[in-house]
């Protein structure tokens, strides 16, 4: 620790101290962050740029359709890191984009243009209003979704790509003066040959790449991995120095960054197929129009969700979006939990299987928390080998394993078991702090717990009293149809001599 970073973490402990009294402070509860970083293959300890504030990037989605479970697992990952910087005592400004125009199918420069292929499956005239429409109706989905994941999408940066236009041409030029881009027959290019580094990021074969990369026949491409920085389009796009068109993909991530965090930042996350090409060329693109390196301290390349092996993708035709699991019955922090049990580096096989057991380990956790009303005080030893375990480069399979083992203490009291819950909550990010009357519905019909008339969640009493309202007006209908809504959710009316009451019926 430098001795700037000294004296602010002893300004943060007075001020802590002051406020908080007795409580433990952060850095008790949590262990020195250590990330598996992808640029230099090894485990590193965590020190950023600035010893308060984290500045971390995620890839975000291309909106031309509604997110899979495979991406949401990109963003609960991204929020898992963001929990627990914050844990940690830092500040997180958190950057998610938006890409919303097209670009390339594949990560290379060829293939079909997702956006354009979108506007025609929606039968949407080809232009850039109806692009921008199209992006917004997924990105508001997107968006619903992370929340309903219990990802803090208040304080997530989300830029879109089209409103960044100047900034990507401002960086295209500043490459062609430093000698980085040539002009090809459908755009400008990288040089990936002036970029010695290429390739650094998870060490890739180049002579694969090589051999592997299709040249697309338009262009005379003087290197292979060289890649579109701006792809001209006479019918569509937007104007700049070398004719109308599109940005290239790769170039908005480096220009968004510049934009919303700085040339240089502490963390930059994403899938592993990003790796080998979108990530290298963010990285060629940014460090040689900032002559700035690192672009990037930490690259953290997160697994696939798969099933059967299969990495969930629209090609391979085996999607499942958080809407299917929702219309199954299950409560979205299920597969909140389910993505969790997992270390983020390892691949993970979704099946209904593995989420009913997800459920099922949540609403245990759901059920205890309510149960037990009282907070205890932190069982120390248990913060420690949790906050051990998660600031070990995001080991959430063995933070889940503390949880229990401390669940299941007996020495350990309930009061102090939920104290060390909700502080866990802070990381696992399930929400258990707070109410949840879907999540007590559904552990009520899975563990058979009784209901009794002082148990009935508001919303089904209030149906109760509207029905009853109903029938006094004699709109019988109506009063039918609310004895029906109560039905399915669960309850019976039982008309008595002093009137109706509810009871469960499960
Ligand atoms: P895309 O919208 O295709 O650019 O993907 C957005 C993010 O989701 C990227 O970080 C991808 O690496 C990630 N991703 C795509 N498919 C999966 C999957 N099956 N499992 C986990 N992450 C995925
Ligand atoms: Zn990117």
């Amino acid at each position: 620790m430098s001795f700037i970073q000294g004296i602010f973490v002893a300004l943060r402990n007075a001020i802590h101290d002051l406020l908080n009294g007795g409580s433990p402070r952060p850095e008790e509860l949590s262990a020195p962050i250590v990330f598996h970083n992808s640029l230099s293959g090894t485990r590193e300890p965590f020190t950023p740029h600035s010893p308060e504030r984290v500045t971390m990037y995620n890839c975000g989605p291309t909106a031309y359709d509604v997110a899979h479970i495979g991406n949401l697992r990109s963003y609960v990952f991204a929020d898992t890191v963001r929990r627990t910087l914050l844990t940690a005592g830092y500040h997180v400004h958190q950057v998610i984009n938006i890409t919303d125009f097209g670009h390339l199918s594949s990560d290379g420069d060829y293939g079909d243009d997702k956006m354009t292929k979108a506007l025609k499956r929606e039968g949407k005239e080809l232009t850039l209003k109806n692009m921008r429409l199209l992006a917004e109706k997924y990105t508001e989905i997107f968006i619903s979704d992370l929340s309903r994941l219990n990802v803090d999408t208040a304080a997530i940066q989300f830029p879109r790509a089209s409103d960044y236009i100047a900034a990507q041409i401002s960086i295209i030029q500043m490459l062609e003066e430093k000698g980085f881009a040539y002009r090809g027959d459908d755009g400008m290019y990288f040089d990936t040959g002036r970029f010695p580094a290429y390739g650094k990021l998870g060490n890739i074969n180049l002579e694969g790449l090589k051999e592997g990369a299709r040249v697309a026949a338009t262009s005379a491409k003087r290197n292979p991995t060289d890649f579109l920085l701006w792809k001209l389009d006479a019918k569509m796009g937007w104007d700049s120095p070398w004719g109308k068109g599109f940005p290239g993909w790769h170039i908005e991530c480096s220009a968004m960054i510049r934009e919303t965090l700085g040339w240089q930042i502490d963390i930059h996350t994403g899938g592993i197929d990003l790796m080998p090409t979108h990530h290298n060329n963010e990285i060629a693109q940014s460090e040689s129009a900032s002559g700035k390196k690192p672009f990037t301290r930490y690259w953290l390349h997160h697994e696939f969700l798969n099933i059967k092996d299969e990495k969930i993708s629209k090609s391979v035709g085996n999607i499942i979006n958080l809407s299917t699991v929702l219309e199954r019955g299950y409560h979205p922090l299920s597969l909140r939990y389910l993505y969790l049990t997992a270390h983020y580096r390892s691949p993970m096989n979704f099946t209904w299987e593995a989420l009913d057991a997800a459920q099922t380990a949540f609403l245990k956790l759901r059920k205890f928390v309510d149960e037990v009303a009282a907070l205890g005080s932190l069982p120390s030893p248990y913060v420690q080998r949790f906050a051990a375990k998660i600031s070990d480069d995001l080991d959430t399979p063995g933070a889940l394993s503390v949880m229990w083992n401390m669940l299941g203490d007996k020495d350990v009291s309930r009061e102090n078991a939920r104290a060390g819950l909700i502080e866990f909550d802070k990381v696992l990010g399930l929400n258990l702090a707070q109410a949840d009357e879907h999540a007590k519905d559904l552990y009520r019909k899975e563990f058979g717990v009784p209901v009794g008339i002082h148990d009935v969640p508001e919303r089904i009493q209030d149906l109760l009293t509207q029905r009853e309202a109903a029938r006094m007006e004699k709109r019988w209908g109506d009063a039918d149809d609310l004895r029906q809504k109560i039905e399915s959710a669960g309850y019976a009316v039982e008309d008595t001599q002093d009137g109706p009451r509810l009871v469960a019926k499960y």
